[in-house]
Formats: C-alpha cells, sequence, structure tokens
C-alpha cells in the first residue's frame, strides 16, 4: 500500500507543516538541575473536585521548589463535557488556594496554545506521521460494527476492544480504503499496535514504586470522526511539545499507561516520568470510598469558599494528606511558611489519602486563631459579601463594634487565644447575637420561669454599664444570693442539695437573656460591647417573654 498517499489523502500537506518545525518552535526547556515542568491538565467541565487541588498542590510544589514550570493545558477535546466559564473557575478557585502557573490557558507561554481544541494541527501532523510509518490507519466501523465485536467479545469471554483479529479495518485493502473515502463514510485513525498483551515489562512509577505494565494491543483511536484527537493521543504529543519533565495525574490513568507509552513509543519522543496518585477516600458508614462529586459536597472546592475555610488552612490540611512527615514538620515549625517544608514525591501515600473533616476544622481553627481581629475582619467580611445573608452583610458594617466582638470572641488580650472560629460561615454565625438583625433567641432556660423572671427583673434593675467587672460580678453575686444560689462555689460542691443552683447558674440566666446562648465568652464585656441601652433592652423583652 501506498502509504505516503494515504496519509496524504487523509491529511493533505497544506494542513500541517513539516515534524521539523514543531521541534524547533517547542525546543527543550532549559533548566537547572532537578528542576521539573509539572502540569496540571483539567478538562473544563466547570466542576473542581478536591482532588483537583491536591494534583495541582503536588505538582505545583515540585515544579516550584526547584526552580522549574508549572502549568495549565486545558484539556477540551471532549465538546459535551465543556463548560462556558469553566477556565475561570479554575483559575480562579486554585488561585484562592494559593496554587499559581508559570504559564497555561489564558496565562503567557512559549509552549502554547494551551487549549487543546487549538493544536488541531500538531496533532494532525503527528497522525499523518504515524499513517505514513504504517502505525496508524482509517477505520470505519460505525457503532454497530463495534457493537458486534463487543458482543462476540462478551460472549466468548475476550478481551474487550479493537484490537488484533477485531480489528477489522487494520486490514483494508488500498481500494477499500478508498472505496470508503469517496462513499464519504466517516472515519476515526486509529494506532495499528504492535503491543502484545503477553509480554510485561517492569516500570518505575513515581509514587507507586516498581510496578509491572502489561503490554498494549488495543489499536486506540488517536483521532476522532471530527478530527479531534483522544486524550490518550493528546497528552502524548502535548506532554512532548510541552516538554513536561513529570506527568503527575490521577490513578484513573494507570490502566491507560501501556498506551502511553506505545504512543510515546511510536512517535518517537522520550516518555516522561510519571506518577500516579491515589484518589481521596473517606470513610462512609463501615465503608471506605473515594470521595465523590455527587455524594460529598466537600468534595467540590466550591465547598470551601462557601463555608468560609481560609485557604492557608485549606492547604495546611491538604500538605497533611499530600506528604506522610509534613505534620511533624509542622509541630516543630508551627509558624514557618507551608512553602519552606521540602515537598518529596517518596512520600506520597501509595494508597488513597483518608480525608477527614473533623481534623481539617481542627487545623482550621489553629489558623484562625493566628489571625488578628482586623485580618478575621476583613476576611468575613469578604466572604459574607459573597455568600453571606443580608443581615451577615449587616454585620460588617460597623466595623468598630464588629471589631471588638471579633477581639472577644478570638480571645485576643486575654490569657489564651481562642480556638472558636473554624471558618467564615461559622464564625459570622457565632457572632450573630451581637446584632438585632441576628439575634434570633429560643431562651432555653434550666430553671422555673418565675425564678429566671425575678432574676432577670433584680439584675436589669442594679445593672450599671459604668460597673467594671468586679463590680458588675458582684451584682451578680448579690442577686444570685437573694435568691438562694450559692455564691460560695466550695459550700456549693459540699451541699449542693442545700441550693436551688449557684452564681454560675445565675451567670447563665443572664447570658440566654442577653445573647441566647448558654456559653459564651465573658459576659461582662459582651454587655460592654452590646452597650447599655441594648443590654437593658435585651434584658426587658427576655423578662417579657417568661
Ligand atoms: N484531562 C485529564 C483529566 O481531567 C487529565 C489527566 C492528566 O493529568 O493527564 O483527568
Amino acid at each position: 500500500m501506498d502509504l505516503v498517499k494515504l496519509a496524504n489523502a487523509l491529511i493533505p500537506d497544506e494542513n500541517v507543516k513539516p515534524l521539523s518545525y514543531y521541534e524547533e518552535k517547542y525546543p527543550e526547556r532549559t533548566l537547572e538541575k532537578g528542576a521539573q515542568v509539572t502540569r496540571l491538565a483539567p478538562s473544563p467541565t466547570g466542576f473542581m473536585h478536591l482532588g483537583n487541588l491536591y494534583v495541582a498542590l503536588a505538582n505545583e510544589r515540585i515544579a516550584h521548589q526547584n526552580n522549574g514550570v508549572f502549568f495549565l493545558r486545558i484539556e477540551d477535546t471532549d465538546e459535551k463535557r465543556k463548560v462556558e466559564g469553566a477556565v475561570e473557575v479554575i483559575h480562579s478557585s486554585l488561585k484562592y488556594f494559593g496554587v499559581a502557573f508559570d504559564e497555561g490557558a489564558d496565562l503567557c507561554g512559549e509552549y502554547g496554545p494551551y487549549y487543546q481544541r487549538q493544536r488541531a494541527e500538531i496533532y494532525h501532523a503527528y497522525a499523518k506521521e504515524l499513517i505514513m510509518k504504517g502505525l496508524a490507519y482509517p477505520c470505519f466501523c460505525g457503532e454497530n460494527e463495534l457493537e458486534e465485536i463487543r458482543n462476540y467479545q462478551t460472549e466468548n469471554k475476550l478481551l474487550p476492544g479493537y484490537y488484533g483479529e477485531f480489528a477489522k479495518c487494520r486490514n483494508l485493502t488500498e481500494e477499500e480504503i478508498y472505496e470508503n473515502l469517496k462513499a464519504g463514510k466517516p472515519y476515526v485513525i486509529r494506532l495499528k499496535s504492535q503491543g502484545d498483551v503477553e509480554k510485561k515489562h517492569a516500570f518505575h512509577d513515581e509514587i507507586k514504586g516498581d510496578i509491572t505494565v502489561t503490554e498494549n494491543n488495543q489499536d486506540v483511536v488517536i483521532l476522532k470522526s471530527d478530527g479531534i484527537p483522544t486524550y490518550h493521543f493528546a497528552h502524548a504529543i502535548d506532554d512532548h511539545f510541552m516538554r513536561t519533565t513529570l506527568v503527575l495525574r490521577g490513578e484513573e490513568w494507570l490502566s491507560s499507561l501501556p498506551i502511553h507509552i506505545e504512543l510515546f513509543n511510536a512517535l518517537g519522543f522520550k516518555l516522561p516520568k510519571y506518577a500516579h496518585n491515589c484518589s481521596i477516600q473517606k470513610i462512609d458508614g463501615e465503608t471506605r470510598r473515594k470521595l465523590s462529586k455527587r455524594k460529598d459536597p466537600e468534595a467540590s472546592l466550591t465547598f470551601y469558599r462557601e463555608q468560609g475555610y481560609l485557604p492557608e488552612a485549606v492547604r495546611t490540611y491538604m500538605m497533611t494528606l499530600l506528604n506522610s512527615n509534613f505534620e511533624e514538620w509542622l509541630l516543630k515549625f508551627p509558624d514557618k511558611p507551608l512553602d519552606e517544608f521540602k515537598y518529596s514525591i517518596n512520600k506520597m501515600g501509595k494508597s488513597g489519602a483518608l480525608f477527614d473533616i473533623l481534623k481539617l476544622n481542627d487545623i482550621s481553627k489553629t489558623v484562625m486563631a493566628k489571625l488578628t481581629e482586623k485580618q478575621a475582619f476583613d476576611f468575613f467580611k469578604a466572604w459574607a459579601e459573597e455568600y453571606g445573608t443580608d443581615e451577615q452583610k449587616g454585620y460588617f458594617e460597623n466595623e468598630e463594634y464588629t471589631l471588638k466582638a471579633l477581639a472577644l470572641c478570638m480571645g485576643i488580650g486575654g490569657k489564651k487565644r481562642r480556638k472558636d472560629f473554624v471558618c467564615a460561615k461559622q464564625a459570622t454565625e457565632m457572632i450573630s447575637y451581637f446584632y438585632d438583625d441576628g439575634f434570633a433567641p429560643t431562651y432555653e432556660y434550666r430553671f422555673e420561669s418565675a425564678v429566671v423572671k425575678k432574676i432577670l427583673e433584680q439584675f436589669k434593675s442594679v445593672y450599671s454599664y459604668a460597673d467594671d467587672c468586679s463590680a458588675w460580678f458582684e451584682k451578680v453575686k448579690q442577686v444570685a444570693s437573694a435568691n438562694g444560689f450559692a455564691t460560695d462555689m466550695k459550700a456549693y460542691k459540699q451541699n449542693p442539695e442545700n441550693y436551688p443552683g449557684n452564681v454560675s447558674d445565675v451567670a447563665e440566666m443572664l447570658r440566654i437573656a442577653t445573647t441566647g446562648l448558654a456559653n459564651t465568652p465573658d459576659l461582662w464585656t459582651i454587655m460592654q460591647i452590646l452597650g447599655e441601652e441594648r443590654t437593658l433592652a435585651r434584658l426587658q423583652t427576655a423578662i417579657e417573654k417568661l
């Protein structure tokens, strides 16, 4: 068969450039010793999974800690999955978590275009080359024929796919091919696999270690009928010409590795290093399963922004999942910038990391406790503007007032910083009682209404805004005593049955009346922040409700 003629008929010369053009246009990168070129290659589906951040962080760290390059390539070959604005979502969500690319889609860079749909010419040039070498061919099989093959293979318990004797179009004669072309039959271009599934090779995966890879024997599609490449073909071409040195990607691609190895070989390209990363898992009842886009809201990166997690908290937590020695480092250097941690691919888990939101929350509390009240204010305000209710937006209009509330709730100026805040949403809910719009008490007292009412009335009549903390507490004690409540805790502990309760029960009633909550930071300070008028009004309303 005249392969040059066939290649020209399928892909005319005027549509492509000589191969040397591409090699020159995308030269080897000049890199320092040890520097790696890594990439994130998401499909623009509009959904960013926590796994995307996980892989992005690993790639970013590996590239940046050794003066390498980290770029973004958009794998938009599947038109059906494409969503408008998705690239913006990729950039903005990763930027939020502090992951920055050096080059790539919507950024500058010498190795673009970084959208696969804009790279048709280069894929065609190499598909043509493979056809000329007899390593690729047109396949005219339609859905029906492929289904017939599939059914036969299932019935006879054979390996599925288009290979060997089932690869019908492998053996079409020249005449048959041209007849089909003349008849305008749609076709795809398939790799003419030279592999043998009986042959196995040792392979070193940077995460999984030494593994065995079986040769590919599938005549996989490399160009679809619309001329768009498949992931496999585009991956080989792009990672060669973008000069990627390490492909760190999800382990769902491990099964395709034999295809990729064959494609790189057929194209005459040097194979990059590969690292297949396990998916993030979670415990669901008795089982351990993959974090699922459908079932788990926390699988989406949007979740962390909607909840208002500090980017640094999420990043810190992700690092604990990514490198087994990170936590030890963090304990030693709690205040160092995260990027000073020496990231190592060898310390990535061979089995799936377990996602635990309670641990993330713990880390978040610690990271939150490093903020000043002003930093917390700015972060919560920005969160409220984007995700908060109208009432919550209003909390941040009076900066001076809210700073005081935050300082108290964060334990700033106290003996020890409080670690109550997890994320902006929860923190904003926690401070809501400071605002008339957010104060919605249910008044759940542990004592009889008549007792509570009397105590609230008595306290209200003696309360003075001018009292300092100890004068204020004396008054609480006075009211407690007047109602038979113990003020001497030692005496109370010895004979609790002699009292209806003690002074802290009285303080709790006042707390519920003025904040709606049984537990809050220091009540005297809360009343100072609320102000005299609001404190008295709240006491009055609480009395009226009894
Ligand atoms: N487009 C593929 C994905 O979104 C990328 C796989 C890779 O990193 O090579 O899963």
